[in-house]
């Protein structure tokens, strides 16, 4: 399967259309952005790596009964996956307080919740991705109700699954976001990716960030982090 147009260039990936209308092409980048856009930058080896991390982990996932949009990986930075229409809200599943829910609800980061949190943010960069519940996201036609009780169900599976492979790995899943679409005949399957752009993973031992807060922050180190935690992935402990 070749690459025929660029269908949409976003922030970290390019999106190509291909001969068969229902598969795209997606190429990794290594670009980076954070606080929507207005900090920009390079992850050197970034692209490779999130592609790679994205596959593993879908295909893992689908093993335990979450359909993915993953087809084949194609090259270092390239996958095919099914075309779907992306249902737009970013999903997010938080284990411990960090980030925007720290900051929002004035928690310290590190407090360790008794149940995972899901909260859906409406994936619109024109508004600042706002944080929206499910009467907003029925209202403004985003999704049916039953549309969202499956991708809650799938997305705390996908935390689950996450979270055992992470741990096993010396790694602790804090947060992460997920996107979900809906292929031709409406079945919802999770799309986007799943790397250290969009999770939060600290170091099980030393709590050391082994993500894209590296960047955000200016903690420095930011490309070893990606090298490292890819490798703590394949490589177990
Ligand atoms: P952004 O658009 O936020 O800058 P990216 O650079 O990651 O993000 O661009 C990839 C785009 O492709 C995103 O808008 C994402 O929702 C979309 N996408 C991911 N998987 C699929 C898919 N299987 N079919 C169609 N679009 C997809
Ligand atoms: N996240 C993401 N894309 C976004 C917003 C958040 O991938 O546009 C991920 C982020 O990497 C983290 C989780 O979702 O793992 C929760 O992010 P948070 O809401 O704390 O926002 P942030 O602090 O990144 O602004």
């Amino acid at each position: 399967m070749e690459k025929q147009k660029l269908l949409y260039e976003g922030k970290a990936k390019k999106v190509y259309t291909t001969q068969d209308p229902k598969l795209l092409i997606v190429a990794y980048k290594d670009d980076a952005t954070a606080f929507n856009g207005q900090k920009k930058g390079t992850i050197q080896g970034k692209g490779a790596i999130n592609n790679r991390m994205t596959n593993l982990l879908m295909s893992r996932l689908e093993r335990e009964g979450i359909p993915t949009h993953l087809v084949e990986e194609l090259s270092a930075r390239e996958t095919l996956v099914k075309k779907v229409s992306i249902v737009p809200l970013e999903v997010i599943v938080r284990n411990i307080a960090a980030g925007s829910f720290s900051k929002r609800y004035g928690v310290e980061e590190g407090l360790v919740f008794n149940a995972p949190t899901l909260e859906f943010s409406y994936k619109n960069d024109a508004l600042g991705d706002p944080l929206l519940n499910d009467d907003h996201a029925v209202a403004l036609g985003l999704a049916s109700r039953e549309e969202l009780a499956l991708i809650r169900k799938y997305a705390l599976v996908v935390n689950e699954v996450l979270g055992r492979i992470w741990a096993d790995c010396g790694v602790t899943l804090v947060d992460f976001k997920v996107e979900f679409g809906r292929l031709g005949d409406g079945t919802i399957v999770l799309a986007d990716e799943i790397s250290p752009d969009t999770c939060r993973l600290w170091d099980a031992k030393t709590k050391e960030k082994l993500d894209k807060d590296r960047f955000r922050r200016d903690l420095g180190g930011v490309e070893e982090a990606y090298v490292r935690v890819m490798e703590r992935l394949t490589n177990g402990l």
